[in-house]
């Protein structure tokens, strides 16, 4: 097993990791801004280590400074987390060559899954259901552009190849607006994620946001667990997640989570990840692979009773993977819901001093948060501050459950989201399940 992992991230992912870290008794390195400095995992790490100021530029960002910290300490492996680095092929490549470990896939699948035209290549070759599209990068050619458009029927997304985070995206309804629009997101690609590269598939009109977890050890093992529905979202970014996702028929689940499983062995997959999928109709369209935990994790754990941080840990000690397809059983329902400091009704960041924090608990309720009383919610990061999850089983019983847990929460000097999830909670629709991606926005619009 690894010796001592550095946590190059803040915030509850990283106290997840930590807590992980320990139960394997893994020594840990929290590495933090000056904001960050009264992180709850920098104060129960074995060493923490400052690597630059707030901006995350100047920090989770630093790779020479996160690096440097990594020597400094003696660690043996790197755990990136979600988000900062997590999906940074570069970063990969040099934690590997500065001779420690990477807790994740190789440089090369970081790469191959993070531009989504080569993504989508290779899960066509693996037997992915994949969203109808240019098949690859549009180019100069308009009229080819405006044949693939019309061929795949209005409306399309363009979208950028190395998006990410809901952005670089448009929808176009018809040919008049095409041209222009894919220039707009040429532009804005480029200025934003440094490349200008765009294609083109088609846009779903109601999809629900459907995921499949796998576990891979890089040795020729791979296995899934399950599925996650997270088609709550605003603005491209999930709010709620559930597993497994509602009203599926178990043979389209098992066949997508099938293919999710070949397509790990075909392109050598190493570390947790995640397909992400549109479902309509009742079709499966891949439309990325995060390589990556994800923030919405603790679902499937709750309903597989695996634990993904713990494997990703053994797998990057070169362990096999600890349990075999067969071994894994899915009982129950979970509810994740992402608490933000935010404002609940203009979604406005509230940063600031949280004076009281009390965690919801009972039966089947699980928090994973870093606040305590007294700690201050900094300005210049992502505004996630808890995570409620919450296990039933049936549907049903983890829903009250979620529902009970949300009114006991208590967030004191800061404002939160948690009125929107208390609404959710109680939503008609959402309660019968299975509402598609564009639910919670028309919502919150009426
Ligand atoms: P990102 O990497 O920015 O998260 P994704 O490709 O995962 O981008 O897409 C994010 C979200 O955008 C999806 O969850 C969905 O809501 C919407 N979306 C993406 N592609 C399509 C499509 N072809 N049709 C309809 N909605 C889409």
């Amino acid at each position: 097993m690894l010796e001592k992992v550095l946590i190059a991230n803040r915030g509850e992912i990283a106290l997840r990791i930590l807590r992980a870290c320990k139960e394997l008794e893994i020594q840990t390195v929290a590495v933090h801004s000056k904001a960050d400095r009264e992180l709850k995992h920098v104060l129960l790490a074995d060493e923490a280590v400052c690597i630059g100021p707030a901006s995350s530029a100047e920090s989770y960002l630093n790779v020479p400074a996160i690096i440097s910290a990594a020597e400094v300490t003696r660690a043996t492996a790197i755990h990136p987390g979600y988000g900062f680095l997590a999906e940074n092929a570069d970063f990969a490549d040099q934690v590997e060559k500065s001779g420690f470990i990477f807790i994740g896939p190789t440089a090369d699948t970081i790469r191959l899954m993070g531009d989504k035209v080569s993504a989508i290549q290779a899960m066509k070759q693996a037997g992915v259901p994949t969203v109808p599209g240019s098949d690859g990068p549009l180019t100069e050619d308009t009229a080819h552009s405006l044949e693939v458009a019309q061929r795949i029927g209005y409306p399309v997304i363009i979208k950028a190849a190395a998006g990410g985070g809901g952005r670089g995206m448009r929808v176009v309804h018809s040919a008049e607006g095409l041209l222009s629009s894919i220039q707009l997101t040429q532009a804005e690609a480029a200025a934003a994620f440094g490349s200008d590269v765009v294609y083109l598939e088609k846009f779903l009109q109601t999809p629900r946001h459907v995921e499949i977890q796998v576990l891979a050890d890089g040795q020729g093992n791979a296995i899934h667990l399950g599925d996650r529905d997270c088609s709550l979202q605003r603005r491209h970014q999930k709010v709620m997640e559930e597993a497994p996702a509602p009203a599926i028929p178990q043979d389209a689940r098992d066949a997508v989570a099938q293919s999710c499983i070949k397509a790990c062995i075909d392109i050598g997959y190493r570390g947790a990840g995640t397909f992400e999928f549109l479902y309509e109709g009742g079709d499966f369209y891949f439309i990325e692979m995060n390589t990556r935990v994800q923030v919405e994790h603790p679902v499937t754990e709750m309903i597989t009773g695996v634990d993904i941080v713990q494997e990703q840990l053994r797998i990057a000690s070169g362990l096999p993977l600890s349990l075999k397809q067969s071994e894994v059983q899915f009982r129950g329902h979970a509810f994740e819901c992402r608490i933000n400091a935010e404002d609940a009704k203009t979604f406005m960041p509230c940063p600031g001093m949280v004076t009281t924090f009390h965690a919801p608990g009972g039966p089947g309720v699980r928090v994973d948060s870093h606040l305590y009383d007294g700690y201050t919610v900094p300005p210049y990061y992502d505004s996630l501050i808890a995570k409620i999850i919450s296990y039933g089983e049936n549907r049903d019983i983890a829903l009250a459950r979620m529902r009970v847990a949300l009114d006991e929460l208590v967030v004191e000097g800061i404002h939160t989201n948690t009125p929107l999830h208390r609404d959710l909670v109680r939503d008609a629709a959402f309660k019968t399940g299975g509402v598609s991606i564009h639910y919670l926005e028309s919502k919150l619009a009426q």
